[in-house]
């Protein structure tokens, strides 16, 4: 996995405790996990911390992702209760409801984003004994090359090789987008370069996808305040503040979160607003004091813009945010080069917010390991499936499995009891991260199952219909997984 972000972690985490127990790298260009979500730390001031990209998390959509009660179970999450407003252009401040990153449930990592990280790796980890998930820190990946064997070597930027993989995943577009040419001036799209030969249409369409996709920068200030001046900023109504579309523009604001440190001090983090180049750190220091003046009274005379600040730093973020519409989820996996992408960038609930990360990560984890028994069921032929108590398909590319149970039913005289199923029975579907329970229907002929949205029915056993209605009906071509031979080589 390239990339050892909130996306990167889940899936670590989704992997192993879907019973995934060969090996994962992690290769991370920064010092630790985190991403987007990362926690800057000092060796030589271990009080001192401050979240310079995620404040915090917000989940908007139900059920929440399967990964967040074990997080809020093992105390890596803790729900943020702090005071949020938002500020208008004419300087009052109003309830911060309409900010779509303070919605729904909140949590933040527990002492810094980077928990949440931390917290990741933990669950994955505490599946043992598989070997925890090897996480290469540091380590910016610049080259990908297709193994003569098959799978992927990975190399940086003096072509040392870094490692080789049977799969690759991708959990920022950093390798698969263009902006990197821009940027750090590289010559090519690693992933494009690569893949150039492979004649695999999936990959194709999804690295054109993501080539059309824009990110937005931001440019954040740091702020350490002493402990004196920090009095006033901890005692401030709100500990996060949103500016709303007004506000932003006569700031060039878009929000400002307070951090307390455990010693008194506190950091302040102040997100620009979007911009390619971002403005420099006196310019933002002084939006910051003027949005908050009422607050924080009179500049202090000397020419700083603010009082009692002992550190000022920057931070920009060339892709902060994916601009919508993002990766199509059907894109994730492109099994023939073995790549797959997850991350906020994937379209769906959660887009562009750790959200989306989480979310496509347990996707991205559920459908690899469909694969995987995709790829034994094949190998093992019948018996495994019949020992599974259940009748592997391919659907839609992704590996489904049908369980029948005709349960504690006591219907005679019943009369439609075609391939030994009454109505009372059901269907146990599991897809993608789906899991069905379906009735069976009372409908002639062979038996049907639905729950009113979802329909399955066997007319042809080797080719069941498979239908979903959702508004228009839609339908998923499914095909019995044939018995394969296991290749000559054996492998
Ligand atoms: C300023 C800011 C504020 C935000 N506020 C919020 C918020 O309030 N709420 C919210 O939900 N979300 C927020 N977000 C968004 C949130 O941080 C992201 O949605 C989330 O962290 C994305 O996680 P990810 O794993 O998908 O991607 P990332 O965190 O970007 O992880 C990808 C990782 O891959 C690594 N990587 C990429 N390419 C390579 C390579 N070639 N070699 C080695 N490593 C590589 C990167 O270093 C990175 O760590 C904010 C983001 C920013 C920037």
């Amino acid at each position: 996995m390239i990339g050892a972000g909130v996306a990167g972690c889940a899936l670590a985490a989704g992997l192993r405790r879907g019973g995934w127990d060969g090996p994962i790298d992690l290769w991370e260009a920064g010092r630790g996990p985190g991403g987007r979500a990362a926690t800057r730390r000092c060796r030589q001031d271990v009080a001192w911390h401050i979240d310079h990209g995620a404040p915090l998390l917000n989940l908007l959509e139900d059920p929440e992702p399967k990964l967040v009660a074990p997080l809020r179970e093992g105390g890596w999450i803790v729900p943020w209760r702090e005071p949020a407003a938002a500020l208008q252009a004419d300087g009052t401040l109003g309830p911060a409801a309409a900010d779509p990153l303070l919605g729904g449930s909140l949590y933040r990592g527990r002492q810094g984003m980077d928990g949440l990280c931390r917290g990741l790796l933990a669950l994955a980890e505490a599946q043992g004994p598989p070997p925890s998930p090897t996480g290469h820190y540091g380590t910016l990946v610049r080259h990908l090359a297709v193994r003569h064997e098959g799978g992927w070597r990975l190399a940086d930027a003096n072509g040392a090789v870094l490692g080789d993989a049977d799969w690759l995943v991708l959990t920022g577009t950093l390798l698969a987008h263009p902006r990197a040419m821009e940027r750090f001036g590289w010559s090519e799209v690693p992933l494009l370069q690569a893949t150039e030969g492979l004649d695999d249409g999936d990959l194709a369409s999804a690295l054109a996808a993501l080539a059309r996709m824009e990110m937005e920068a931001r440019t954040n200030l740091m702020l350490t305040i002493k402990p004196a001046a920090a009095a006033r900023w901890l005692s401030l109504p709100f500990r996060l503040l949103s500016f709303d579309r007004e506000a932003q523009g006569r700031w060039g604001l878009r929000r400002l979160a307070i951090q307390p440190l455990a010693d008194g001090r506190c950091g302040v983090v102040a997100h620009g607003v979007p911009a390619a180049d971002g403005p420099a750190m006196a310019a933002l220091e002084g939006a910051v004091a003027g949005a908050l003046e009422p607050w924080l009274g009179e500049r202090p005379c000397g020419g700083e813009a603010l009082a009692g600040v002992s550190q000022r730093q920057l931070m920009h973020w060339g892709a902060a945010f994916p601009v919508a519409p993002g990766l199509p989820p059907a894109a994730m996996v492109c099994p023939a080069s073995r790549v797959a992408f997850c991350g906020d960038f994937i379209a769906g609930a959660g887009f562009g917010r750790i959200e989306g990360a989480l979310r496509s990560a347990q996707a991205l984890a559920g459908r690899l390991l469909a694969l995987a028994l995709l790829l034994c069921l094949s190998l093992g032929g019948p018996a495994l499936a019949a020992a599974a108590g259940a009748v592997p398909y391919r659907c839609d590319g992704d590996l489904l499995l049908a369980t029948s149970d005709n349960g504690a039913v006591d219907a005679p005289g019943i009369p439609n009891t075609t391939g030994g199923t009454v109505p009372g029975a059901t269907v146990l579907l599991e897809w993608r991260d789906l899991r069905l329970q379906l009735p069976r229907t009372n409908n002639a002929g062979p038996p049907s199952y639905t729950d009113g949205l979802w329909w399955w029915s066997l007319e042809d056993p080797q080719q069941p219909r498979f239908l979903h209605r959702r508004g228009a009906i839609e339908q998923f071509s499914c095909q019995a997984v044939a018995a394969a031979t296991p290749p000559a080589d054996g492998h």
